[in-house]
């Protein structure tokens, strides 16, 4: 059972870094509680008070600037899933959105909690990765950009570094004629595997493509080695390319066996699924 807790909320990003270096390791930031109060009630994370950083005007915003989409990281997944700029910008982003968990989750849940936690079996940082997309986090002191797979520095570890906050999402569009598609496999709720393409094609040949897979590693990863060999192969021959590319896969991914499946099939699959993707993207 959780303990009484004390609930903070500042309406700025300095108030927020501020309460955090005053209560010290007493405190963490709050955004809609999906992981953290999950992780308080089995005992695994023992904090006293929560900085609940929803009330930041900042982090609601959804908006396009030029020719990205700027996510505030108290978005809600829902709010994603059903976002018209986000269908028109980054529907694959929208379509794994509304593929999270369940409506209770998707409701609850924000991206930038999503990132911030890098839970390794989750939807959105992996298509995210094929819009190179970026982070913008700061503190009291000032703000900084960086890549998104900057950020993803380890399975539940990112850049961020103490009193940090992730405030938004920069979410390029895809260049034009680029289509893409995210494709999940899951048993439970969270993903088992998760794939996103994205292919520019001209004349019936691949002339860019962008792959990231996740959940089967400690990350999601952009696989730029085996993008640049389907550069000039038509679709079928990608299919088979990618398919074949295990070893690759295993040396960059560290599959594990665990409940979930096998390491073999785990590849397997994301070779089966990262065509498909391809194919839906053409
Ligand atoms: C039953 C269940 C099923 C799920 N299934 C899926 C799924 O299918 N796909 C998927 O992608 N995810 C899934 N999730 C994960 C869910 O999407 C995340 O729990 C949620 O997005 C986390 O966001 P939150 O706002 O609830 O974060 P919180 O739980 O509030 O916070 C999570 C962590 O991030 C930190 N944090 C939160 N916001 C910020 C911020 N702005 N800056 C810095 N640190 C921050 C908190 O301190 C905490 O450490 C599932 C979760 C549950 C409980």
């Amino acid at each position: 059972m959780l303990q009484p807790l004390q609930l903070i909320q500042p309406t700025t990003v300095q108030e927020a870094s501020q309460a955090l270096a005053d209560y010290g390791d007493k405190a963490t930031f709050y955004a809609g509680g999906a992981e953290l109060l999950l992780l308080m009630r089995n005992g695994l994370i023992d904090a006293e008070v929560l900085i609940d950083v929803k009330q930041i005007p900042r982090l609601h915003r959804v908006e396009l600037i030029g020719d990205s989409l700027r996510i505030g990281a108290c978005v809600t997944h829902h709010a994603l899933a059903t976002s018209a700029l986000a269908h028109e910008h980054a529907a694959s982003l929208a379509y794994a959105e509304s593929q999270v968990a369940n409506i209770r989750v998707r409701n609850q849940g924000t991206l930038g909690g999503n990132l911030a936690f890098n839970d390794p079996h989750s939807d959105p940082g992996t298509v995210l990765l094929i819009h190179d997309a970026s982070v913008t986090i700061g503190n009291a002191k000032g703000e900084r950009r960086l890549a998104l797979d900057e950020f993803f520095v380890d399975m539940y570890a990112t850049a961020l570094e103490a009193g940090e906050l992730l405030l938004e999402v920069t979410i390029p569009s895809l260049p034009a004629g680029m289509s893409s598609a995210y494709l999940r496999l899951h048993r439970y709720q969270r993903p088992t595997l998760g794939v996103a393409a994205a292919a520019l094609f001209a004349e019936g040949i691949i002339a860019e493509a962008r792959l990231a897979v996740g959940c089967i590693g400690p990350k999601a990863l952009r696989l730029t080695e085996l993008e640049g060999k389907l550069k000039g192969v038509t679709l079928s021959e990608a299919k088979r390319i990618v398919a074949e590319e295990k070893k690759y896969l295993r040396g960059l991914l560290q599959p594990v066996d665990d409940l979930l499946g096998g390491a073999d099939y785990k590849l397997y699959m994301a070779g089966v699924m990262l065509g498909d993707a391809l194919e839906q993207a053409s």
